[in-house]
């Protein structure tokens, strides 16, 4: 994730060409306290800074000051008020220079804008130069700034580095200054820009104190991972490492396991070249990485350093140079998708149980302590404790009085099973999963399997057959649909706008073995049903497919696809309350480790929870 070196070489400041600047397009590029902090941090790190501190002071209701300081090369005393002076840089000439830009700044900008809307104070000193030259290393200097207008400049002492303090920040910009959201809001994005500048420089120290409280501190010298570790100790625990060189193109960085998620996709960043970038088609390029490892409308945790020729990327889309453009944007996306994907299923992915021991504590006595225990949360069953096994049958079975397995009902998931046997071919992909050795069921719904290392492994027998079908009808209509013909043709009458989503899901019902024909107005004849749906009254489930393909607003092809698959692999999975003989069991066990992701239903919720030893001896206080 580091920077190619960049280095100042003791070149002087200067003003751009008129033609530069207009191929620089001007913009606004301090519009919030943070957009500041994130420039006065760019400049320390252009300025070969190894330690770089900022100290926020708010009250509450404004930002009222920030300093950034570090011990950087610093600015000789002539180049001060060139550096205040709008497109003045040391870093590029010419826009020709843009394509290789590699340091963080290069429009001149940001100390112009900043000195024109707050109270500037600039205190320096160049660092000494190389002995070689044999110059004298200067005194330091202060030079404050406020509205454009220099207020003072004098020698000072000073250490070697470079510290400007903003204050009265947007005093002259009343608009703008009413715009900031609560300190709240503000001080959190503040915290953002470090910890991202922090990871994406693991050798420079950073420190961020926010009214003298330290906030943020990492060491320097240190690698991507103890950053991290630093900065989100609990979450490091659920983060792997990615990492690919390939087709000119590098990725590093860090992913959450699903076991890591989040609501929102703030807690993905992506760096180009080591600049911070925003991209909504690079995070949804993560997200299909994990395909339906996380549940819809989660995000996954992660770190993501791509570095490509930079003449492939354009970093100067926007004044804050938060967006950038590839030259090859969808083989960037690709390789980004490939190698999320490639990175988490090479892994163990079952989720661990927690290892706490839990006391199951049973109320005798209805006592002032036990009203205050808080309650389990309810599931949709009873906690079993005292029930019988005849309670835990299914509601069917329970109603005719006598336990009696139905012999009907347990050839069906015979059937079920054997149908849904996953061909073995070379492409079965291999997973890190233990050899599950099928013990029993648990209210008929969960299977308990342990591992030759000794833990217990749950699986949740509807999740793992949906999986399963899931898998299979995705691999047969990829090759060719398997319809089965009904013995009597059914007639579907739809409503007005199921009749409109039929049209278009037409075509993908029959690449999945559905044959419909249009049989009238808002008529039409079910002639076939795939293989998967082996009862003739499934034919239901076309209208709910068409009444999920209207509420979600589903139009694409392959969106509608994935839908009605998901929707056919729950239809005939296993329910939960179906008892299952031994042999159907570790069948099905044997069918799911063969999927292309075990760990989670098509609906991303888990199929699996493993109990390793480790954990069981711990919850035995064995260790
Ligand atoms: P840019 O970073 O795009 O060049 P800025 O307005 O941010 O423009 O800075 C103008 C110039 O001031 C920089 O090119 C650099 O020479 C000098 N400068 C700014 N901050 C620092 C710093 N912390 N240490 C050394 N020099 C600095
Ligand atoms: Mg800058």
């Amino acid at each position: 994730m580091s920077r190619p070196e960049y280095s100042r070489q003791g070149e002087e400041i200067r003003i751009l060409d008129e033609k530069t600047v207009n191929q620089i397009a001007a913009g606004e590029v301090v519009e919030r306290p943070a957009s500041i902090v994130k420039e006065l941090i760019e400049n320390a790190i252009d300025a070969g800074a190894t330690d770089v501190t900022i100290a926020i002071r708010a009250g509450r209701t404004d930002i009222t000051s920030i300093t950034v300081t570090d011990d950087g090369i610093g600015m000789r005393k002539g180049d001060i008020p060139l550096a205040f002076t709008p497109h003045a840089t040391s870093k590029i000439r010419s826009a020709d220079d843009l394509s290789r830009c590699i340091s963080l700044g290069f429009r001149g900008e940001a100390l112009a804008s900043i000195a024109s809307v707050a109270c500037v104070t600039l205190r320096t000193r160049a660092r000494g130069r190389d002995s070689s030259t044999g110059e004298e290393p200067e005194n330091g200097s202060e030079y404050i700034i406020s509205a454009g207008q220099v207020i003072s400049a004098r020698e000072i002492g000073s250490p070697a580095g470079t510290s400007i303090g903003i204050e009265n920040i947007f005093y002259n910009t009343p608009a703008r200054k009413k715009f900031q959201k609560t300190v709240a809001t503000e001080t959190a994005r503040i915290a953002d820009v470090i910890e991202g500048f922090a990871i994406l420089y693991p050798s420079i120290t950073f420190r961020y104190r926010l009214n003298k409280v330290l906030k943020i501190s990492t060491h320097g010298c240190s690698t991507l991972k103890e950053v991290l570790q630093t900065l989100y100790p609990a979450d490091m625990q659920h983060m792997i490492p990615l990492s690919r060189k390939r087709d000119g193109m590098g990725l590093t960085g860090y992913i959450s396991l699903p076991s890591l998620y989040r609501q929102s996709s703030r807690r993905i960043m992506i760096s180009v070249n080591g600049r911070r970038i925003q991209s909504l088609s690079i995070q949804q390029a993560i997200r299909r990485g994990y395909h339906t490892l996380l549940m819809p409308k989660l995000f996954p945790v992660a770190i993501l350093g791509i570095s490509l020729n930079p003449a492939d990327v354009d970093v100067n889309v926007h004044p804050t140079k938060r967006e950038v453009r590839f030259s090859y944007e969808p083989a960037v996306l690709s390789a980004i998708s490939e190698t999320v994907e490639e990175t988490l299923f090479a892994q163990n992915l079952i989720p661990v149980s927690s290892a706490k021991p839990i006391f199951l504590s049973l109320p005798d006595r209805q006592d002032e302590t036990q009203k205050e225990l808080p309650q389990p949360p309810r599931t949709e069953k009873e906690p079993v404790l005292y029930r019988n096994y005849q309670q835990q049958v299914t509601p069917a079975f329970a109603e005719s009085g006598v336990y009696e397995v139905s012999p009907v009902r347990l050839r069906r998931s015979g059937y079920q099973l054997r149908q849904t046997q996953l061909p073995c071919t070379n492409s079965v992909p291999v997973h890190d999963i233990p050899r599950l050795i099928y013990i029993g069921q648990i209210d008929a719904t969960y299977l308990v399997a342990s591992t030759a290392e000794g833990g217990m492994v749950l699986v949740d027998q509807h999740a793992a057959h949906e999986r399963i079908r899931f898998d299979q009808i995705r691999m047969a209509a990829n090759e060719s649909p398997q319809s089965q013909e009904l013995i009597v043709p059914r007639i579907l009458s739809l409503s007005l706008p199921e009749t409109a989503v039929m049209r278009n899901a037409l075509p993908v019902l029959a690449e999945i073995g559905f044959i419909i024909e249009s049989f009238g107005k808002d008529t039409y004849q079910v002639r076939a049903v795939p293989v998967m749906l082996n009862r003739q009254e499934e034919i239901g489930i076309i209208h709910e497919i068409l009444d999920a393909l209207i509420e979600e607003k589903i139009k694409k092809p392959e969106m509608m696809r994935d839908v009605i698959e998901r929707m056919i692999a729950c239809r005939g999975a296993i329910k939960a309350g179906t008892i299952l003989l031994p042999h159907q069991a570790e069948e099905l066990l044997s069918q799911l480790v063969q999927t292309t992701a075990p760990y989670t239903c098509p609906h991303g919720r888990p199929t699996m929870i493993q109990f390793p030893a480790s954990h069981l001896q711990k919850m035995f206080h064995r260790i």
